[in-house]
């Protein structure tokens, strides 16, 4: 393999630990699947995965290293994020290296590819969770207020349907951790955006499991978590708790045992 021990050695030194916690109501139901997010370790900035933020670069891609070794991960695909709907289907004449490829700008990936890691970063806003299990095709989604009322999910529910063929009656979806609706405080566009009342606060959550049974998605196989990034224990960053931290929601196509 002519792989270099004094170098491994120093790579396994410097790099950062992973933990990450797995969509758990899908660990059993979906084992071909990867789905999880990293953990923060309390009390400060780590790991970094930030990427377009002010944190240091270097520090970022051993976390990213890193995380794609703990997932068994061959290649993972990220996106600048910019609150919106585009979304990129990872095709399988598209040929990623291995490690991190960046895409451009765009808050959601498909694909039907085995071991690559689709990824987005968020900090109380909403990782979207979707698979279909009978064409084992999946989509990672991006949702805050503005890419929810943009239409991001339903964007993403259409590309697996163009490209796989995947009906969202096929497919299940899970709303991982986000900020909460007791702590998700917005002004009246908001409320507006979703043709909701008025009101101090809305569940982001909530609005998303709607718009995805609107869009054909069954009841029963839409999930979410009920853990907060702003008033959980400190397990995860809060872009409204001040933090410039970024957690990594991925999803994965396990590659053929
Ligand atoms: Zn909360």
């Amino acid at each position: 393999m002519g792989q270099n021990p004094a170098t491994e050695h120093r790579r396994s030194n410097k790099s950062p630990e992973i933990r990450t916690a797995p969509v758990e109501v899908w660990r059993s139901r979906f084992p071909w699947a990867v789905a999880g997010m990293t953990l923060r370790t309390p009390g400060v900035q780590r790991p970094n995965f930030g990427l377009f933020t002010r944190l240091p670069a270097v520090e970022a891609m051993e976390a990213w290293g890193a995380l794609l070794d703990d997932v068994g991960a061959r290649a993972a695909v990220h996106s600048r994020q910019v609150h919106a709907d585009s979304v990129a289907v990872h095709g399988r004449e598209e040929r990623p290296g291995n490690g991190l490829s960046i895409t451009g700008a765009g808050d959601g990936h498909v694909t039907d590819r085995t071991g690559v890691l689709l990824t987005v970063t968020v900090a109380d806003c909403v990782p979207v969770f979707v698979l279909d299990p009978e064409r084992r095709a999946i989509a990672l989604l991006h949702a805050g207020w503005r890419g929810a009322a943009a239409g991001i999910v339903e964007r993403g529910l259409s590309e697996l349907k163009t490209t796989y063929g995947s009906a969202p009656r096929d497919c299940w979806l899970h709303l991982g951790t986000s900020i909460c609706g007791s702590c998700y405080e917005v002004g009246p566009e908001v409320l507006h955006a979703f043709g909701l009342p008025p009101a101090p606060t809305v569940d982001l959550r909530r609005v998303l499991a709607s718009k995805a049974e609107s869009a054909g998605i069954p009841p029963g196989q839409v999930t979410m978590d009920a853990d907060c990034t702003l008033c959980g224990q400190n397990r995860y960053f809060s872009h409204r708790g001040g933090d410039p931290g970024r957690q990594v929601a991925f999803l994965m196509v396990r590659d053929p045992a």
